[in-house]
């Protein structure tokens, strides 16, 4: 039963947390995967797992706001503070507000950065042109580190157990130790209510892609994934908005699983509208994609965090999915994209014998 629950980033992992650094005094004794601390593969299998490649959050601040000042089509604006008083940004594309709009958040889970990172890239792409004319089809909207606390280890709990060597360490929880990506539908966090009250309702959005890092050990027909994606899966999700969400899915797809690096699966995830996939596609009529990428920048269990390695071709799968997507889009060619493909697409599963058996 390990084996699949290690994989999961999305809703597994808030188990895994209860036993682990933050043992939340709502649960009382050892939860089920206390167990698979130490027991799996030294993490070193996995590559070095060293955080001092990755952008702090003063240095994206920073990146941004050099590129606000390059870029004519871009504007930057704070829409609220995390819990330490970290300013909360969302990068905004309107060239025409009735063109449709979609919106790429990343880092709900602060240990999973390489998604920021593909963000940034693509902001930059998009100041150069080289990512074509797609401004004048699409708005795009990013909220790049939702969880900006959280990426940066300054949070009101102790990290000494993770695993990451370097600058810091990074933590899929906020600063009170709370799970982002469960707070959709109470929406308590400032980050929460910062993405709800301020990007959420202010703007008209069609389209939403959830960006996350998983375990390094999900497989589909036998080869570890470099992620995998979801569309809503609530039973109180519009069935037109699935099928839009289901059609974003197909062009992630298409553009990822084809590159030769990229391997997609299907990923098991839930039905709670406590998760953005849902609770957002619910709420607001968007359609909403989640993907998974492989790999977290941190963590306290073995088997969870990727080496820097992997970095390059994790930032690379983030820019092809955000420039994919917008584009197609853009040009309206979204419309035909060809859903059937779910049908046959394999939930990932996880390497025989889970964590204690990773190659
Ligand atoms: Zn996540």
């Amino acid at each position: 039963m390990h084996s699949k629950e290690v994989t999961r980033c999305e809703e597994i992992l808030e188990d895994l947390a209860v036993s682990g650094a933050l043992a939340l005094a709502v649960v009382a004794g050892p939860a089920p995967l206390a167990q698979a601390v130490g027991e799996g593969p030294n993490y070193d299998g996995n590559g070095q797992v060293t955080t001092s490649k990755l952008a702090t959050y003063d240095q994206m601040v920073s990146f941004l706001k050099d590129q606000d000042a390059k870029q004519q089509a871009m504007e930057l604006e704070v829409i609220g503070q995390t819990v330490k008083g970290r300013d909360l940004h969302l990068v905004k594309y309107i060239s025409d507000p009735d063109n449709p709009t979609i919106l790429y958040l990343t880092q709900q889970h602060g240990n999973e950065q390489l998604t920021t990172e593909g963000a940034l890239e693509f902001v930059k792409h998009l100041g150069t042109g080289k990512s074509g004319d797609i401004l004048s089809g699409v708005n795009i909207l990013i909220v790049p580190m939702l969880n900006a606390d959280g990426a940066m280890g300054d949070v009101n709990f102790p990290l000494d157990d993770y695993v990451a060597k370097g600058d810091r360490n990074l933590t899929r929880y906020n600063a009170e130790g709370v799970d982002l990506n469960r707070d959709h539908v109470a929406k308590v966090q400032p980050e929460t209510q910062a993405l709800h009250n301020n990007v959420m309702r202010k703007y008209d959005i069609d389209y939403m892609i959830d960006l996350h890092h998983q375990g390094t050990r999900s497989e589909r027909d036998g080869e570890l994934v470099s992620g995998s994606i979801l569309y809503p899966t609530t039973p109180n999700a519009d069935p037109a908005v699935v099928e839009r969400s289901k059609q974003l899915g197909a062009v992630v797809f298409d553009n990822v699983d084809s590159t030769g690096w990229g391997h997609l699966g299907k990923y098991q995830g839930g039905s709670a509208e406590t998760i953005s996939r849902n609770g957002i596609a619910v709420e607001y009529g968007i359609s909403t994609l989640l993907f998974e990428m492989r790999g977290m920048s941190d963590h306290y269990l073995d088997g969870y965090a990727l080496g820097l390695r992997s970095n390059g071709y994790l930032i690379k799968q983030t820019v092809t999915t955000l420039t994919s997507t917008a584009a197609a889009i853009a040009d309206g060619s979204i419309a035909d994209a060809d859903t059937s493909f779910w049908d046959g697409l394999a939930e990932q599963t996880s390497r025989p014998g889970g964590e204690a058996d990773d190659e």
